[in-house]
């Protein structure tokens, strides 16, 4: 875990993902232990206590903060009589509920695959069992009843799609880089308040609620800079601590619109409780993703959550290349946007010396 998070914090984050799914969390658990049961993960004076109230209280579903083996998995199931999730099938689900484009519902299938493929034991045995419900929804969802010889065929054959559609992006981006049109990427933490940036900045109208991930596949508008200056802006995907390993490599053609981008707009909820730890999260995603250093605006958004006396936005602002702000007050957007034009003009300048 980064540090910051206690269990607690990260807890009420899977309960809000979880209410984000659609499920209704009637009771969370915590187990402090030196290290997880190989068979249980949890302790098996645990599993027998979690075994009787899900029995009293009729509890369908039981999801870990942690990732879970195949096996734990498994053996949990077994011995509570209840389906168990863990995290990051939760939050595939939520991804698969919210992927629009053709090329967001095969990245997600691709994931979603690829996490359940260890999962299928035996030659042939079919993966009906899971029934319907969370974590087994999806573009995949019929299509996840098939072994795992025609898992692995799908894989190949979703990966070959993939390519196609990242080929065309790489032309459509090539032909902007011809026309020299900047490109500018929101990235920050699920919720930090990037959709409403987006509409507020560029006018037009997109799902921005709050839940985690509204945002899932990429759209990108036209933004007008001071002076006439023109720059294409993108929404991605939000991120998360512990973002599944398999989402970060299924967006990776996504996201190469953030490496590829010539400014970043990295936006933070200042007025969350953890918002250091989410800023942190984001960091650590963008090093993953090999763009940690390109020139990167720190948008401190949701300022007017922020009690009056607090001296937060004060100090916040006075940090280099950073700004204040609110997408949904429309406080200091024109700050925001002559800072974005500021970041470009130096950049064309820097990259006039380097070309011959
Ligand atoms: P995203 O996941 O980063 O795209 O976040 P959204 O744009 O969907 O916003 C998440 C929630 O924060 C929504 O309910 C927005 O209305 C709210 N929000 C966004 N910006 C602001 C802001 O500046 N102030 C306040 N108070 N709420 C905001």
């Amino acid at each position: 875990n980064s540090s910051g998070w206690t269990a607690e914090d990260s807890l009420e984050e899977l309960k809000q993902l979880a209410d984000t799914a659609g499920a209704e969390v009637v009771a969370r658990f915590l187990q402090k232990r030196p290290k997880p049961d190989p068979a249980f993960f949890i302790g098996r004076g645990k599993v027998q206590e979690l075994a009787l109230y899900v029995q009293q209280e009729n509890v369908d579903l039981c999801i870990f903060d942690d990732e879970l083996s195949p096996a734990q998995q498994r053996n949990i199931e077994q011995s509570m009589g209840v389906r168990v999730l863990d995290r990051t099938a939760l939050i595939l689900d939520i991804f698969a509920q919210r992927a629009h484009t053709n090329e967001g519902k095969l990245q997600v299938e691709l994931a979603q695959l690829q996490y359940t493929l260890p999962r299928i034991m035996g030659k042939g045995l079919a993966l009906s069992r899971l029934g319907g419900g969370i974590g087994t929804r999806g573009p995949g969802e019929t299509k996840l009843e098939v072994d795992r010889r025609r898992i692995r065929d799908r894989i190949a054959y979703i990966k070959e799609c993939i390519g196609k559609v990242k080929s065309v992006r790489t032309l459509h981006r090539a032909g902007r880089a011809k026309a020299s049109v900047p490109t500018v990427s929101l990235v920050g933490y699920t919720n930090a308040g990037k959709s409403t940036l987006l509409n507020t900045l560029t006018n037009s109208d997109i799902y921005a609620q709050d839940q985690l991930f509204a945002t899932l596949d990429p759209t990108t508008r036209q933004l007008d800079l001071p002076n006439k200056q023109q720059a294409i802006l993108t929404d991605t995907v939000g991120f998360i601590q512990r973002l599944p390993h398999q989402l970060v490599a299924a967006f990776q053609s996504t996201l190469e619109e953030v490496v590829q981008s010539d400014v970043l707009l990295h936006v933070i909820d200042v007025s969350h409780e953890l918002y250091k730890e989410q800023a942190a999260a984001v960091y650590q995603v963008l090093d993953e993703l090999g763009a940690k250093d390109k020139t990167i605006i720190t948008v401190y958004n949701k300022i007017d959550k922020l009690p009056p006396d607090s001296g937060l936005a004060e100090r916040l602002s006075k940090e280099e290349n950073s700004i204040c702000i609110s997408a949904k007050a429309r406080y200091n957007l024109d700050g925001l946007l002559a800072l974005i034009a500021e970041n470009l003009k130096l950049k064309a300048v820097e990259e006039s010396f380097l070309v011959p």
